[in-house]
């Protein structure tokens, strides 16, 4: 985006958000979840660093949360207790360390404590001379609430400190900030008793914690068991460092949590993160994410404060199960049953721990009920294992280029009409979907891409939840994509993604057959595959899939009748496949996803056709080399290779528990090679 349209964007957000806010806050209805709304804000927020220019006051990314209230005392921090900013990804944290380096104008080493983002409340405590003398509340960072007699109720937090280690005089004032929260178990607890009167459940462990701390009565405060842990020293004892803060803080009776860690590489922050992103429910608390410091005190200084945030800290939050993204297409899909379903394109967004690049929308009145045009900002979903839903449509957003979506008139596969039954639109051709499944079962297994563990039941999978609606898809495929789908775990999603990525090198003559032209089989493959070769103008260049389309378009008829063993009718197949313009569209996706040929093992038997006029038959298992690798070889130097054995056969090629064609071959007094006879004669 440009600045102006950014400028506009922001504009619309802003005002979104505050509708949002407006409603939640005033008429007290929630229009979208927590999560959707912050994933809004966190658009407003990078577009505003982006053009920091285009920041104004009034911009829901300036509010500066919980003023205090009239009730309590105001207590004055020392220092602004600041919060921090979210960083929801890899590539967000990496973008946020750059930023930091760029400010210092230095290399920064990737040195970071790490802790559990616990959602609790943040407090500050002050003692004096060894005793706790005040407790208070964030608030708007400058000023927060006195809440000392409610804090003094936290068994967690001592009353009086020790020195236990004689290495630090108690000085006669020290301030220490860190985090109260309820664990789940007190959570359920008082949850159930107040519902129990009657009275209001709260929403999360964290409303409930920040309704404790605020109570007037502090008996109330005691008989909620708020727990808490120290994680911040703002007065100097010496410390050089974060982690010596929290070693300080604990040696002098402070509950500090020990799942922090000190780490020297960004790698292990992601690891770190991710760890506990899969493993949050270990935890008594809930966390939302961990936090990540600069572990050098001076740095952390240097870098100073942008906005109300730390420069060198950050919370890197755990992937949301809803969030917004961009709506880039609506794809029509045949089903397997002819059925036309509309699949969702959005632009990669990161849900619940996995990038997700497509949603379901179930049928065409599903995009009529949620008003989406191509371009919408929507908000899509995954809860648990299931696969991601667009669940609104933000159209509050739309900059006037969206596109309206019409059912097609025509199978997108096919070009035959489509008739409508109930909410169900099918393609006129009842073959339609069995056609294209079947090709591309070709395409993937038998023989062409051979690509192991993907057969029929998956690729039908893929087809079903329009993951895939051709051949070139397959190659596009995330790994996310496959992990939401039931029954798929995160093992199988990437096992399936190697097993393709492995895959996209691929011979041309197997290249030309995967491509399931009418009545080519994998001898005629062989025979177009040597015609491309000879055509190259430069035998030493690598083929690409371009030349082969650019070559047999050009063959006439004729040229291709005169090609060996090529029929009319296979002759006219092939003119009419290289002259269909999506043909061209789909060979040109093939090669942008990453498909390479291989070449060179034919070049060679080009040169080299000793096995010229000879015939052979296959029977047995060979131990040294498969059955495919094999007949490949046999073709690369000139041979064929054909299934039964007749008198005409030059020779059988006999393995491990050959079948009956060697007795056949016996009778008709056809030479039989064995695997070692077989392979001399290939050297
Ligand atoms: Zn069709």
């Amino acid at each position: 985006m440009n600045k102006v349209e950014t400028s506009k964007r922001i504009e619309k957000l802003r005002k979104l958000i505050d509708e949002y806010r407006y409603s939640y806050h005033v008429l007290d209805k929630s229009l979208v979840s927590d999560e959707a709304l912050d994933a809004l804000k966190r658009e407003l927020f990078n577009l505003e660093q982006e053009f920091p220019d285009l920041i104004t006051p009034d911009s829901p990314t300036q509010r500066v949360a919980g003023a205090p209230l009239p009730e309590f005392e105001k207590a004055k921090h020392e220092k602004p207790m600041i919060s921090l900013n979210d960083v929801f990804s890899e590539k967000e944290f990496e973008d946020w360390l750059q930023r930091l380096k760029n400010f210092l104008g230095k290399d920064v080493a990737p040195e970071f404590y790490l802790e559990p983002k616990i959602d609790g409340l943040a407090i500050e405590l002050v003692y004096e001379n060894g005793i706790f003398v005040q407790g208070s509340t964030r608030g708007d960072g400058i000023v927060g609430e006195d809440v000392t007699q409610n804090l003094r109720t936290v068994e967690a937090i001592p009353l009086k400190l020790e020195a236990l280690n004689s290495k630090y005089q108690i000085p006669k004032r020290i301030v220490v900030r860190g985090e109260v929260f309820l664990t789940l178990k007190e959570f359920e607890r008082i949850n159930k008793e107040l519902s129990e009167k009657g009275e209001k459940v709260f929403a999360n462990p964290r409303n409930l914690a920040a309704g404790t701390i605020r109570q007037l009565d502090s008996s109330i405060a005691a008989s909620r068991r708020l727990d808490s842990y120290a994680y911040g020293l703002v007065t100097d004892l010496g410390q050089k460092n974060h982690q010596e803060e929290h070693k300080i803080l604990k040696e002098l009776g402070f509950k500090t949590n020990l799942d922090t860690k000190f780490v020297n590489s960004i790698k292990e922050v992601v690891t770190y993160r991710n760890y506990w992103e899969k493993n949050r429910g270990k935890l008594t608390y809930e966390i939302d994410g961990v936090v990540v410091i600069l572990n050098n005190n001076n740095l952390f200084d240097e870098a100073g404060i942008i906005g109300k945030a730390p420069r060198g800290a950050c919370a890197y939050k755990f992937s949301p199960k809803e969030a917004t993204t961009k709506l880039v297409d609506i794809r029509v899909q045949v089903g397997r049953t002819g059925v036309l379903t509309p699949v969702a394109d959005l632009e990669p967004v990161e849900l619940n721990g996995v990038t997700i690049t497509h949603a379901t929308l179930h049928n065409f009145d599903e995009i009529e009920r949620l008003g989406l045009k191509i371009g919408d900002t929507v908000i899509v979903s995954r809860a648990g294992d299931v696969i991601p839903k667009i669940i609104k449509n933000l159209p509050e957003l739309r900059t006037g280029d969206e596109v309206s979506f019409k059912i097609p008139k025509k199978c997108p596969e096919d070009g035959s009409g489509v008739i409508n039954e109930g909410v169900l639109w099918k393609c006129a051709n009842p073959n339609c979907g069995a056609v294209r499944r079947e090709s591309l079962y070709h395409f993937v297994s038998r023989g062409a891409f051979n690509m192991e563990g993907l057969g029929p039941k998956i690729i039908d999978r893929f087809l079903d939840e329009g993951l895939i609606s051709d051949a070139g898809d397959i190659f596009e495929l995330k790994k996310g994509d496959i992990e939401v789908l039931e029954r798929f775990g995160e093992k199988s999603a990437e096992n399936i993604i190697t097993e393709i990525n492995l895959r996209k090198k691929i011979t041309l003559p197997r290249f030309i057959y995967s491509l399931g032209i009418l009545h080519i089989g994998e001898e005629t493959s062989q025979l177009l595959a040597q015609q491309v070769i000879s055509k190259m103008k430069n035998q030493n260049v690598k083929i690409k899939i371009g030349d082969i389309f650019n070559i047999l378009r050009l063959l006439e008829l004729e040229d291709l009748q005169q090609i060996r063993d090529i029929g009319p009718k296979v002759a006219q197949s092939i003119f009419d496949w290289f002259r269909n313009d999506q043909n061209q569209v789909f060979l040109k996706k093939l090669e942008k996803s990453g498909v390479e040929l291989e070449t060179t093992r034919l070049r060679s038997g080009l040169e080299n056709e000793k096995l010229k006029g000879m015939s052979f038959v296959l029977t047995g298992t060979l131990s040294s080399l498969g059955r495919d690798e094999a007949k490949e070889k046999i073709r690369v130097l000139g041979g064929e290779v054909t299934e039964s054995v007749s008198k005409k056969l030059t020779y059988l090629v006999v393995g491990e528990n050959p079948g009956s064609k060697l007795e056949k071959a016996q009778k008709l007094g056809i030479k039989v090679l064995d695997e070692k006879e077989f392979l001399k004669l290939l050297d």
